[in-house]
């Protein structure tokens, strides 16, 4: 983040690393420091614009620009209100024009265009919608709940997947020191000769070694009785490629040999040759923009 300025006491976050800017509804920032000594009382004027704020709905800056800050504060608001959902409608069209809807009453609000208009939409439309926004919100909610406890699940179940292998893997370093402890007892006390005693350690050790491949046992089973099916060879003419026909509704455009036959690549920057590994050539800018040129002049 660039440096950042509160317009009141011009402490910048160069001088202090710690400041903490804060926005309210009308977009403009102010420090905490700020904030705190401006609103005494619960609402305060912006030093700004004057709009009256309340100290509750100070917030952290999430964007630099006050612009940005004050439209995802609007459209927060906005779509709160305005929280039909696709199955409201009875087609597609119908619920793009209302989110078109939508964001011509964010527009006119950020810009305050027609703000005295719009507000008594709103108000209209609230009061004609009133129950399904309630029971929208309380869908939104619900799913909300359930995904915040999906998370929490899956959380947990990365939390106990961790100690899990965490135990197992102390659980090998046990078993290790064990078989050693056991091979050294052996060595010492048993009567037998030291070549014996070991081969009898390898031979248990393998055995139990081969009991824990077993558990996979089942899914290696399964790989190998897995025979590659080749697929039957379809005997058919071979595949013929045809141009596809566009039409232009214009003059056709010329084509690649007549464009540089003609002198058209004159008024072409030329290609620098990082373009040229990638493919690019002058003559197909100069062929894009002349069909775009001549499309639908016969219209
Ligand atoms: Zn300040
Ligand atoms: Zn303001």
């Amino acid at each position: 983040m660039d440096e950042q300025t509160c317009p009141r006491c011009k402490t910048t976050t160069y001088r202090n690393k710690s400041l903490k800017l804060l926005v309210n509804v009308c977009g403009h920032k102010l420090c905490q420091t700020c904030v705190d000594v401006l609103f005494t009382r619960p609402s305060a004027a912006c030093p700004q614009c004057n709009t009256a704020l309340r100290r509750s709905d100070f917030r952290n800056q999430l964007f630099e620009d006050d612009a940005v800050e004050k439209e995802v504060d609007v459209r927060k608001k906005i779509l709160k209100i305005y929280n039909k959902r696709e199955d409201d409608f009875n087609s597609l069209d119908e619920f793009n024009n209302y989110l078109e809807d939508i964001e011509i009453i964010i527009f006119n609000i950020v810009n305050k265009i027609s703000v005295e208009e719009t507000k008594k939409k709103i108000e209209l439309y609230k009061k004609e919608n009133e129950r399904l926004i309630k029971k929208n919100q309380s869908k939104l909610n619900q799913e909300e709940a359930m995904y915040l406890a999906y998370l929490q699940n899956e959380k947990e179940d990365y939390a106990n997947k961790r100690k899990k292998i965490i135990q197992d893997e102390l659980d090998s370093e046990k078993r290790k020191c064990k078989e050693k402890e056991n091979l050294i007892n052996d060595l010492i006390y048993a009567n037998a000769p030291a070549e014996e005693v070991i081969a009898r350690h390898v031979n248990v050790k393998r055995r139990k070694e081969e009991e824990e491949s077993k558990k996979s046992f089942f899914f290696s089973e399964k790989k190998k009785n897995l025979k590659l099916v080749s697929q039957p060879i379809i005997e058919a003419p071979l595949f013929e490629y045809k141009a596809p026909i566009i039409e232009w509704f214009g003059p056709t455009p010329p084509d690649e040999t007549d464009i540089i036959k003609n002198g058209y690549l004159k008024h072409i920057r030329s290609a620098q040759p990082a373009e040229r590994a990638g493919g690019y050539t002058e003559s197909i800018a100069c062929r894009r923009a002349l069909q775009e040129a001549f499309d639908s002049l016969f219209i």
